[in-house]
């Protein structure tokens, strides 16, 4: 699934430049160079990019003197896995178009190899296909505004350039092929929140007529009981006072905050909700210190892709 990770070239003139857009679109660029490897563009290194003893990364004003930008890079990391690096904010004016889809497009390369590795080709292509699919979510698009660069060529919105149809036909696959992948991804995403909302949803009463709402740690733990309650809504302000804290029912059962406890109630975390922009490496380097242990949070909340929408209630380790 998308190994996704951001490192924001903030040197870069298109950056300082601080415009933004309505996103209506997607570009596929492919980057017409030989060299895989994120290191070659993304930087400096975060410990998984590797060195680029060359230093001529795009985190710079203008790389090889040129005016050019991306909002990702599809490649690979120093131990040879493939990863996305998100490098410019999704709604900022990226300058990867040549054309006036830079005012409308999100544009991502994928770096290229030798182009005649099957085995790295299907790698990067699907980890573009997850990546669309999550942004489709993030902007309401769908497959249809997603193009390459050969094609925004053809709609006068882009330089003249052929990627990325230089590329795909070698390995059986065309943008249509790509956008029909997209398309089945979106349907795929869609039936499991359908899945989701349809679990039972147990409410519980705004007042009791007999019994509390406790308020504490965990239920074994009535020395930390900060409060006992009727009225549910007092409990809940009461357990967001008081961090660590989780309201339960007369028979011990923790209700709220609701992604956050177990049914023991003897899980300790917090709960982080995800916004737009966010990825588990921000998050854990907020919360944790270290963008390396997203895992853990991987782990703790059952993930099995690195693609969090907003909204999602999030447990984070203490
Ligand atoms: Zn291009």
């Amino acid at each position: 699934m998308m190994n996704l990770h951001k490192l924001i070239l903030t040197e870069n003139a298109c950056y300082k430049a601080g415009r933004t857009i309505t996103v209506k679109g997607i570009m596929v660029h492919s980057t017409g160079a030989n060299n895989p490897n994120l290191k070659r563009y993304v930087g400096p290194n975060d410990g998984l990019l590797g060195e680029n003893q060359y230093g001529n990364h795009w985190n710079t004003y203008h790389p090889g003197g040129r005016e050019v930008c991306v909002h990702a890079f599809i490649g690979k990391l120093a131990d040879g896995t493939i990863a996305t690096y998100q490098t410019l904010p999704w709604n900022h004016r990226g300058w990867h178009a040549g054309g006036s889809a830079n005012n409308t497009h999100i544009g991502f390369e994928i770096c290229e190899d030798g182009l005649t590795d099957y085995t790295y080709f299907q790698k990067v292509y699907r980890e573009a296909v997850e990546l669309c699919a999550y942004l489709c979510k993030e902007y309401g698009l769908t497959e249809q505004n997603i193009i390459c660069h050969s094609e925004g060529y053809k709609q006068g919105v882009a330089s003249n350039h052929g990627d990325v149809m230089h590329w795909f036909p070698k390995h059986g696959k065309s943008m249509d092929t790509f956008r029909a992948e997209v398309k089945a991804l979106l349907a795929t995403d869609t039936k499991e929140d359908t899945e989701d909302i349809a679990e039972p949803v147990v409410t519980y009463p705004e007042k009791l007529t007999s019994g509390y709402y406790r308020v504490r740690k965990t239920w074994k733990d009535s020395k930390s009981q900060i409060g006992a309650y009727r009225v549910l809504a007092n409990a809940k302000v009461a357990a967001d006072k008081n961090p660590g804290t989780y309201v339960f029912t007369n028979e011990g059962v923790a209700i709220y905050p609701t992604d956050g406890t177990s049914e023991t109630g003897t899980d300790d975390y917090r709960i982080h909700t995800v916004v737009k922009g966010d990825t588990l490496w921000d998050i854990a380097t907020l919360y944790l210190g270290k963008g390396s242990r997203y895992l853990e949070i991987k782990t703790l909340n059952g993930l099995k892709s690195n693609v969090i929408y907003s909204g999602w209630k999030l447990k984070i380790p203490n």
